[in-house]
């Protein structure tokens, strides 16, 4: 087992991380930059190591100081997260060939399943059902043919893209030509490649993911599903297990269906197979492959049981997984919130400023898995991720109620959150009867005035300490100064510059 272990990462998952560690008995090394001086990881871990200025690519991103980072204080191994440099292949073999292990799958792995145009050719190959379309053209006359074939709406995608970025939806051919451009735009800016795909765009459909997970020995299995369809920006924002829509059948299907697409690229350690699922003729497609461990991993641990990351640190330490698929069950239901600092009435712009309030929830069946306490500063930086609060209850009516009241005790000011937001989308019948589509929140949801009723209906906690605090200190809030202060980032995924461009 290893000795020490690095973590190339920052926040909540950081946290999760050294946690997973401490229970192994293994030391850690944290990473920061300068804006993360006072972070909770760095003061958590053993030992921490500046990296230099908060923009990503001088810090997070930086691949020599990371390996410098872990050579300097003797790690034997270096785990990513997620997001940063987690599904970068280059940094695998980098981490590698300093004699470090890196706690995920082969490079070969991250590289097969990293560009969604040539994942999906692999996943033809072995069998996988895959979204009707092409990869690979060149000419707008190219993609007005395959479109034509396909018939609209179609998507268009960045082969390289993630986190949302790159996409389009495309009703009809007059929009294709301005959609190819700035989504070839997008993608150019964000992964340095404008290489696009096509493919039928499945109108209220379902995000249904599976976690699978592997030895180096050879064993894989799956570890059933998540629902994600509560989206904005083609990101997740409410992950729940089990799916309201998935019958045994169904899930067996797509369960054997993601353990083959693993197989195909001789996967080992946690990784996400993606399925688009069709509610109306209840077919499902492969849609990408996370080779990293998922910002929504909590739930599947809360419904098997398992510790995904002390498992992902043992198999790459070599040990065998002694699990069988037939030894897994889903126990009750789980359901994980992301609470943003971002304004969910205002085109969910983020919000950036010091806590100075942070109250968590407690109770049965509650955890928060969170990078932040009071004092600590949410900067332009970052993904502005405050917490992940985490439900497990014995049915799924039940883990909404345990949710929702979990929900209204979690104080946090001084910046804007969207507790609100989650809120109401939790009171909203819709997501009740487990009838919410990945386009929702920005079609019905935020049309209708379902966030301001509940506004009023589900006041929230507000303490004395707050408008005292407030008082006190210097608040500063998200106004225009912020925002413009992101045109410098050279992170692809900072949304502050996604926040701009939402709704295009
Ligand atoms: P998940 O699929 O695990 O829910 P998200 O798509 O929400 O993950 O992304 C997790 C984090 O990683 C976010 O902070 C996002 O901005 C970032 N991210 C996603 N894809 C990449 C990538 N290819 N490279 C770097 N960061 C990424
Ligand atoms: P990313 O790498 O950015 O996560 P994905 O291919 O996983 O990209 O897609 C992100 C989200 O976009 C999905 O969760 C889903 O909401 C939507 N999406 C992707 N492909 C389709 C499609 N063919 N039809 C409908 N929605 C889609
Ligand atoms: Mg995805």
């Amino acid at each position: 087992m290893f000795n020490k272990i690095l973590i190339a990462n920052r926040g909540e998952i950081a946290i999760r991380i050294i946690r997973a560690c401490r229970e192994l008995g293994i030391k850690t090394v944290a990473v920061y930059s300068e804006a993360d001086r006072d972070a909770q990881h760095v003061q958590l871990a053993d030992e921490a190591i500046l990296l230099g200025k908060p923009e990503p690519k001088d810090s997070y991103l930086n691949v020599d100081k990371l390996i410098q980072a872990a050579l300097h204080t003797k790690a034997d191994a270096v785990h990513p997260g997620y997001g940063f440099l987690s599904e970068n292949a280059s940094f695998a073999l980098a981490v590698a060939s300093a004699n470090l292990t890196f706690i995920g799958p082969s490079a070969n792995s991250i590289r097969a399943m990293g560009d969604k145009a040539e994942s999906k050719i692999t996943m033809k190959k072995a069998g996988v059902p895959t979204v009707p379309g092409f990869e690979g053209l060149e000419t707008e006359e190219d993609f007005r043919r395959a479109a034509m074939d396909i018939g609209y709406p179609v998507l268009v995608k960045a082969a390289a893209g993630g986190g949302g970025k790159g996409m389009r939806v495309v009703n009809g051919k007059g929009e294709l030509g301005e959609a190819i451009e700035s989504a070839q735009r997008e993608s150019l800016n964000a992964f340095g490649d404008e290489r696009l795909l096509v493919e039928k765009y499945i109108p209220n459909a379902h995000h249904i993911e599976f976690q699978v997970f592997g030895d180096q020995q050879g064993n894989l299995i799956h570890l059933f599903e998540r629902e994600c369809s509560v989206q904005r920006r083609h990101q997740k924002i409410i992950e729940e297990t089990p799916s309201p829509l998935l019958t045994p059948e169904l899930r067996a299907q797509m369960g054997e269906a993601a353990v083959q697409a693993a197989r195909a690229v001789d996967y080992y350690n946690a990784g996400t197979v993606e399925f688009i699922f069709d509610p109306l003729l209840s077919s499902f497609y492969f849609l990408e492959m996370n080779t990293r461990l998922q910002v929504e991993h909590p739930i599947t641990e809360l419904v098997t049981g398992i510790d995904l990351v002390q498992w992902q640190i043992r198999v790459a330490a070599g040990e065998k997984f002694p699990f069988k698929q037939a030894d897994f069950a889903q126990r009750g239901n789980a359901i994980e919130c992301r609470v943003y600092a971002e304004d969910a009435a205002n085109g969910f712009l983020p919000s950036t400023g010091k806590l100075l309030q942070y109250i968590e929830p407690h109770g049965p069946g509650i955890r928060v898995d969170s990078g932040f306490g009071v004092g600590n500063e949410v900067t332009h930086f970052y993904d502005p991720l405050l917490a992940k609060l985490i439900v497990h209850a014995e049915n799924r009516e039940a883990a909404i109620q345990r949710m929702q009241a979990a929900l209204s005790e979690f104080v946090i000011h001084g910046v804007t959150t969207n507790i609100d937001f989650l809120q109401a989308v939790l009171a909203h019948e819709d997501f009740a009867k487990g009838e919410v589509s990945t386009s929702w929140v920005e079609s019905k949801f935020m049309e209708s005035d379902s966030l301001l009723s509940t506004q009023e209906k589900a006041p929230r906690l507000h303490t004395v300490e707050f408008l005292i605090a407030a008082a006190l200190a210097d608040v500063v809030f998200a106004g225009p100064k912020a925002r413009s202060a992101v045109a410098n980032e050279t992170d692809p995924f900072n949304p502050w510059k996604q926040a701009n461009n939402y709704r295009n």
